[in-house]
């Protein structure tokens, strides 16, 4: 069975055929490096990793090249250092290290090169002036316009018409665009911003300009794939597209395929500052295992809006317990195969259909539990190649289930677990049950199954 993506821009599943398979290219719009990331942000990184980690099993890991671009020049960063009074670099950095942390607590691979705006300047800007050269741009009042009537497919990948696009803008249009939807590659830095010297007066890029010329610099076009939020689709991934082509000026195309993940919302709401109900990764990595948020994340299909809450991380720690259980009562069966099972592998390369490769893990737990040996040693080595393969299951078992037990309180548990076995084999029931009330007391709840008893801190404890 071949991958087959969504792709926005046909409005169809299509197969997936790289344009050389020897050198697969990927690029996702990255962050802005002026706050800690939220769990909104997090879904396309983790998405993403599931599409990048598949491909490189279809291809080879050194055949697939992920790019994934930081965005360290920015109003939002600018004001976050005058309110500090730090420079604009301390925020940059503080803010990458924590968004690399948090993604690395998600289970999600780095990019293989993650380029930043302040280093590709030089890129920026020369192909602004290839955009100019090609008349697709003009400048005006010390900024550079890119012209939207100079690319007839302007509004083609969002579904959109110049007039609809005249109608949606604000209606105090900046007097120096040739048409409303004109949008700004070049602009004054405003004073005390960074500004970098360039042939049409000094200032910073617009947005837009920073991906496309990262696009070319560190992937070449056109790439196969470009993802993001569904968000991104207008303005930004229209603008990308536009300006890509027209500075090309080969034909060549932009991306082959464009995947785009629906929204997070928290709840029925929308995630915003003024609900209040902001969810940081920083902040959740902490309270829950981070391997249920990434289970959370993956969830719903990733075209699909997934409403994020308590219940759903709850469920997805659940839906792990299940799983790691199903390993801890089968430690003593020898795994036989690497590889990852045929059902889950079709349902990851249909559009990367998560919640059905997820179902299909609880089946291979369901044969490890109850098959004939040769069956639990074929389902066990599925399993675990499965999960590998988006990022699952790769903790101890028993660690998975002490995370937060303390080496004491492990040992005491186990110790009591080992008599309260010994008594229930001897048949003293009443000293049976005073050992399962004494583990309750610790908190300890405990998972009797076939093959033995297993034990987890209740989640009030953890
Ligand atoms: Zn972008």
């Amino acid at each position: 069975m071949p991958l087959r993506l969504h792709d926005t821009l046909t409005r169809a599943k299509r197969d997936f055929v790289p344009a050389d398979p020897a050198r697969v290219t990927m690029y996702v719009c990255g962050p802005t490096v002026y706050n800690y990331a939220h769990i909104g942000n997090a879904r396309p990184v983790v998405v993403f990793d599931v599409l990048f980690r598949l491909l490189r099993r279809l291809y080879g890991e050194g055949h697939v090249i992920y790019a994934a671009n930081v965005t360290d020049v920015d109003d939002k960063i600018n004001r976050k250092a005058a309110e500090e009074g730090v420079p604009i670099g301390a925020i940059t950095e503080r803010y990458l290290a924590a968004y690399h942390a948090d993604m690395a607590s998600l289970g999600a691979l780095r990019p293989t090169f993650e380029p930043r705006a302040t280093q590709t300047m030089a890129a920026i800007i020369a192909m602004i002036e290839r955009l100019v050269r090609a008349d697709a741009a003009y400048a005006a009042q010390g900024h550079v316009l890119f012209d939207t009537q100079a690319y007839p497919d302007y509004g083609r990948l969002s579904g959109r018409s110049l007039d609809e696009m005249i109608a949606g803008a604000r209606v105090d249009v900046a007097p120096y665009k040739r048409h409303p939807a004109d949008f700004v590659l070049w602009k004054p830095s405003k004073s005390g911003e960074p500004e970098w010297e360039s042939p049409f007066g000094p200032g910073r890029p617009g947005w837009h300009i920073e991906c496309s010329a990262m696009i070319e610099e560190t992937l070449g076009l056109p790439i196969d794939i470009h993802g993001g939020g569904n968000d991104l689709i207008f303005p930004h991934h229209e603008n990308e597209m536009a300006q890509g082509v027209c500075a090309d000026g080969h034909g060549r195309g932009y991306a082959n395929y464009w995947l785009h993940n629906g929204f997070l919302n928290m709840g029925a709401e929308k995630m915003s500052k003024s609900l209040g109900n902001v969810a940081l990764v920083h902040d959740l990595v902490r309270a829950a295992p981070p391997e249920a948020l990434r289970w959370a994340l993956l969830s719903s299909h990733y075209r699909q809006p997934l409403a994020w809450s308590d219940a759903v991380i709850a469920q997805s720690k659940a839906a792990l317990d299940t799983l790691y259980g199903a390993l801890l009562r089968a430690r003593e069966v020898e795994v036989e195969g690497e590889e990852p099972s045929a059902p889950f592998l079709d349902a990851l390369l249909d559009d990367l259909n998560t919640p059905k490769a997820n179902a299909e893990l609880f089946a291979l737990a369901g044969r490890l539990e109850t098959g004939s040996p040769g069956e639990r040693a074929r389902a066990k080595g599925e399993l675990l190649a499965s999960g590998a393969l988006i990022g699952f299951l790769g903790a101890e078992p028993q660690a998975w289930f002490q995370g937060g037990a303390d080496a004491d309180l492990t040992a005491r548990v186990e110790a009591l677990i080992a008599e309260r076995a010994a008594a229930r084999a001897a048949k003293d029931w009443a000293r049976a049950d005073a050992i399962r009330a004494e583990l309750t007391g610790l908190d300890v709840e405990v998972m009797d199954g076939a093959a033995g008893a297993t034990w987890k801190l209740k989640a009030s404890a953890a």
